[in-house]
């Protein structure tokens, strides 16, 4: 009998955790250990922040679906990895022992890098679509904001690496006021750490620069690229816009009366700083079986693995993970710890492609980037009301596949394979 653990239950932990008690022998035990009791669909975050969307409907239990499929549960956190003694120590002080982990914890948010950045929760001045519990209290400021209206920024700083949920969300904001008949009152910049617009941390995908920058003109949204962002006070933003060389070009004071501004990302406090497991910034190192090169009973999925940017920026531009790529790390890893398990060396390799749907309220934009580094093979970009729609249909059908305690459906499988996706190298 093997233990296996997942650490977090998010949009990579809760599939893990499916895929894995499939694929494991009958006699293995597998335990999710969660910070929270409930999973939440984090895609579904900039709704909630307009209000078109409640937390419940993107929010559910973890415990009674892995119940369902026999797989052990805790909600006390991982406190700390000790990776040389094979124990997880939870928030309790207790040990939990494992022949395999998996870390699926996604980010810690580095709000703290920058002052004044993140929710008044955490000193700062700006809104944050993080989490959940970010996303309401951004609804709350939202109704203020909208009986008061005024100057919005929005965008993403510097050392970011998750630039669709920013553009996804400046769209939103912009169709929410068209239709409460204000949008005239609100001028709205986009500052992002990008060289271009439509960047995306993948050196852009197919036409995404020239549908973007028309999408942000068409709804008249301003833009500052290569963008540092250096202090936050209460309404105002201080940005430096930076040349190609990466030498600074202009100071820019930014009014505001409502501002998101998505964080760079960081690993958890229970894997910083672990040698040889993490990168300096926390992230965990793998291999290309997303297996921890030191520690080879310890694997990872999800925003927490290290993944170097796609390429070179006068401004720190990290690369997304987004949640296909995800997918495709889980079921690599599933495949390569039973493999373990037979005693046999890990063989499959994750496609990491780039998959993802933006929505702008009204229409939205749809990419696939196969591979996620250019020249690629597929790499395709189009905006369409259809978006909207699919994106809306995705987050049912992820729920609903949660709730069930399965993965990934035969059909969803068939779709997949018509659309030449893939999610394990040949
Ligand atoms: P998460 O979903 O964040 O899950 C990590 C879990 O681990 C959390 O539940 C957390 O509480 C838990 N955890 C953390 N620390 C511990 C600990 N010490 N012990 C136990 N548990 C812990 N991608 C797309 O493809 N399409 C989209 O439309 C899309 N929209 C996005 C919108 C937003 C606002 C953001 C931020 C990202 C979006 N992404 C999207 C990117 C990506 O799919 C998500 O970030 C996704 O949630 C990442 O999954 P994850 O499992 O790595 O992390």
């Amino acid at each position: 009998m093997a233990h296996i653990v997942i650490i977090g239950a998010g949009i990579g932990g809760l599939p893990m955790a499916f895929e894995m008690r499939a694929l494991a022998r009958p006699q293995d035990k597998v335990t999710v250990v969660s910070n929270t009791p409930t999973f939440h669909f984090v895609p579904s975050n900039p709704w909630v922040a307009v209000n078109w969307r409640d937390r419940d409907a993107i929010e559910m239990d973890i415990g009674p679906a892995l119940a369902k499929r026999k797989i052990e549960f805790t909600a006390l956190g991982a406190k700390r990895v000790h990776p040389d003694e094979n124990r997880v120590e939870l928030g309790d002080g207790s040990s939990l022992r494992y022949d395999f982990l998996v870390i699926a914890t996604g980010p810690k948010l580095a709000f703290d890098e920058i002052p004044g950045l993140g929710p008044a929760a955490m000193g700062g001045h700006t809104q944050s679509i993080c989490h959940v519990d970010h996303a309401v209290v951004a609804e709350k400021n939202w109704q203020s904001f909208v009986k008061n209206p005024g100057p919005i920024v929005v965008g993403a700083v510097q050392g970011a690496s998750c630039y669709g949920p920013a553009y996804e969300f400046a769209m939103i904001m912009d169709t929410d006021l068209k239709r409460r008949k204000i949008r005239d009152k609100v001028p709205m910049t986009f500052v992002t750490a990008e060289p271009y617009i439509g960047h995306l941390g993948l050196g852009g995908v197919g036409d995404s620069k020239g549908i973007l920058e028309s999408a942000m003109r068409d709804r008249h949204i301003k833009w500052i690229c290569n963008a540092k962002t250096t202090k936050i006070e209460a309404g105002k933003m201080y940005v430096t816009e930076h040349n190609d060389d990466g030498t600074p070009k202009k100071d820019h004071v930014l009014d505001f009366k409502y501002s998101m501004m998505l964080p760079a990302f960081k690993g958890v406090d229970a894997v910083f700083g672990i040698e040889g497991l993490t990168n300096p910034r926390g992230f965990i190192l793998i291999d290309e079986f997303q297996r921890n090169p030191k520690f080879k009973n310890i694997y990872s999925v999800g925003v927490c693995v290290a993944i170097p940017p796609v390429e070179a920026t006068p401004i720190p531009v990290g690369a997304p993970k987004t949640g296909y790529m995800i997918e495709s790390m889980v079921t690599a890893t599933a495949h390569n710890i039973r493999s373990a398990l037979d005693g046999q060396a890990p063989v499959k390799k994750a496609t990491w492609n780039a998959v993802c749907l933006a929505d702008f309220g009204d229409s939205g934009v749809a990419f696939v980037a196969l591979p996620q580094i250019p020249p690629r093979n597929v790499n395709w970009f189009s905006e369409g009301k259809w978006v909207h729609l699919a994106k809306i249909a995705f987050e049912k059908y992820f729920m609903r596949k949660m709730k069930a305690g399965t993965s990934e459906p035969i059909y969803e499988q068939l779709v997949l394979k018509t659309l030449g996706i893939k999610k394990l190298k040949g």
